[in-house]
Formats: structure tokens, C-alpha cells, sequence
């Protein structure tokens, strides 16, 4: 049967934007040893904008506009987003490609008029057998500013780069500094890469960065970090998250997740807001005792 005071605690948390999905999730979650944050849309606000376009090798910003939005209308990844919202503000007509293809973690690829057409991260590009060398330092400054550089290569020439800035939520700082307070290790994962992740990590307080990690290979962190003997919870948005909110001892969706997200997961916080995790994490503390 479940304790009177865990059913009591569920009542106050629903009140406070809160779903406890699994009441065990209550009396696990005040033994939280580390908490594994994912970057986009739970670090950040998830609403990636496009903050710079840069033409290279003949391509104008605007060549590099129509075609980066004409590979990402067939995508549904956040950044797609972001960037047909920028073609549309720059009454940019995507251009219709032929055989599609999102590489998961890594960007989408097409061709239009027998041209291939490839838009994504630098490992994608280098893929291509293209040599960003050249490139570094622009690309190293864009990412120390907490942007994502997004590159673009036709016929295996480097054509151009995208960068779109997502910055953390008010409050991410605040709840990190909170969990640390109590004694949480915090690390953040993402898929971005390590210069970026790292100047977000920076901003929002969290010293453990895993960066480049593919979506099948975050439960795979969250298995790690219980193999070293931590009670690992997880916090995520993203359809992404789905398997490492299953594998965390618990696993907190937040925000607009995804159903998929929120299927895996333990808690449900509604509002978006990191500082709820350090609240259930107290609420989970108070409900043990309370059961003693
Ligand atoms: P996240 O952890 O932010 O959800 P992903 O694992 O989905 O990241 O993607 C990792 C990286 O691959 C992104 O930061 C981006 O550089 C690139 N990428 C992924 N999908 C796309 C896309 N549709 N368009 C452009 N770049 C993409
Ligand atoms: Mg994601």
C-alpha cells in the first residue's frame, strides 16, 4: 500500500506543476546522488534562433539561406525549425530536394538539380572529406560564444555556416547552484559539440560536460555513471531522452515534452522550470522522513 504521506506529497507537487507518475519516484528521488541534465529545451530554452549566416566558395547568405531551409523542411529536429524560421523572416523560398536523409545527431542531406546538397556539424562535413581547417577559428569563436555553428557543403565544398544561439533559461543557474547546495554531482549531455556545450555548461554553473553523445548513447552515460555507484536521475525534454529517462532511477521530463518523453518518465514537471527538480528532490526528503 502506498504511505498516506506519499499520497499527500503527490497532492502538494501536482499543485506546485509536478506530476509524480511513479510514487516510488518520491522516495527515490531524495537519494539522488547526481543528476544528468540534457542541454536543448532543459539547460536552455530550446527555441534555437539564427543569429548569423555566412557565405563561403561563391555562395551568397542568401544561397546558403534557401538551400540549408530547403534540407530542413523535410526535418523536424529544433534546429530545422530555427532555420525555416529565419528563411521565412528573410522571405527565403525553400527549394524542393530530392532523396532526403536526417543524420541522427548530425544534420540532413539531399539533392537538388543533381547537386548534393549536406548541412549539419563539423563531423559531418569532415564525412564529406572536407577540411575545415581553414575554418577553425571561426567556428572555435562562434561555439566559445555559446553558439551552434551549422555548416553547409555542396558537391563536397564548404559552402557556408549557420549559427543559432539558444540561451539558457533564467532560472537554470539558480536551480543548478541549488542542487548543488545539496550536495548533487550535475553533469549535462548533449549532442552539440564540446567548445558550445562547454561555454553553456560554463553559464549555467555545471563543471561536467559530455558533449557529441549521439541520442542512443545518453542512456548509455546515465548506465556509466551508475556503474561508478551514483543514483542517477535524469532530466530531459526530447523524444531524444526517451531511453535515458527509462534507465535514470528516475527520470524527470520537463516542460512541453514530447509524449514519447513523458511515457519514460517518472515526473512530469509542466512548467519548463529547472528549479522544480532541487523542489522534488526536498519533497522527496520530507516524504521519507515523514514515512520513518
Ligand atoms: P541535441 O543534443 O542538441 O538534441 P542532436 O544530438 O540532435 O543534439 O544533434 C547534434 C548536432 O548535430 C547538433 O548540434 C547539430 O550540429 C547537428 N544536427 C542534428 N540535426 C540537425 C539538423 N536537422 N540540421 C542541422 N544540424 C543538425
Ligand atoms: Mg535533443
Amino acid at each position: 500500500a502506498t504511505p498516506i504521506s506519499v499520497m499527500v506529497s503527490v497532492g502538494k507537487a501536482a499543485q506546485t506543476g509536478i506530476l509524480i507518475r511513479q510514487g516510488d519516484a518520491l522516495q527515490t528521488a531524495g537519494k539522488l546522488t547526481c543528476l544528468v541534465l540534457d542541454k536543448t529545451g532543459t539547460v536552455t530554452q530550446g527555441k534555437p534562433k539564427v543569429v548569423s549566416i555566412e557565405g563561403a566558395g561563391g555562395f551568397s547568405e542568401t544561397e546558403v539561406l534557401q538551400l540549408a531551409s530547403s534540407l530542413e523542411a523535410g526535418s523536424e529536429h529544433p534546429l530545422a525549425a530555427a532555420v525555416l524560421t529565419a528563411a521565412r523572416e528573410h522571405a527565403v523560398q525553400p527549394k524542393k530536394m530530392a532523396q532526403f536523409k536526417a543524420i541522427t545527431g548530425h544534420g540532413v542531406e539531399a539533392t537538388q538539380d543533381g547537386r548534393r546538397v549536406v548541412f549539419g556539424n563539423r563531423a559531418l562535413l569532415e564525412k564529406e572529406g572536407i577540411d575545415l581547417a581553414s575554418h577553425q577559428d571561426n567556428l572555435a569563436r562562434l561555439s566559445a560564444e555559446g553558439k551552434t555553428p551549422m555548416l553547409l557543403a555542396v558537391d563536397r565544398q564548404f559552402a557556408g555556416i549557420v549559427a543559432v544561439a539558444d540561451p539558457i533559461k533564467p532560472d537554470s543557474a539558480a536551480a543548478v547552484q541549488r542542487l548543488r547546495n545539496l550536495g548533487i554531482r550535475v553533469l549535462m549531455v548533449t549532442g552539440d559539440n564540446p567548445i558550445t556545450a562547454r561555454a553553456i555548461a560554463r553559464e549555467a554553473g555545471i563543471a561536467e560536460v559530455r558533449a557529441q553523445v549521439l541520442p542512443q548513447d545518453k542512456a548509455a552515460v546515465v548506465r556509466e555513471l551508475q556503474a561508478q555507484g551514483e543514483t542517477v536521475g535524469m532530466v530531459g525534454d526530447g523524444i531524444n531522452d526517451a531511453p535515458a529517462l527509462a534507465q535514470a532511477d528516475v527520470g524527470l521530463a520537463i516542460g512541453t515534452g514530447t509524449d514519447v518523453a513523458i511515457e519514460s518518465a517518472d515526473v512530469v514537471i509542466l512548467q519548463g522550470s529547472l528549479m522544480k527538480v532541487p523542489e522534488v528532490i526536498r519533497l522527496s526528503q520530507l516524504t521519507v522522513a515523514n514515512i520513518k
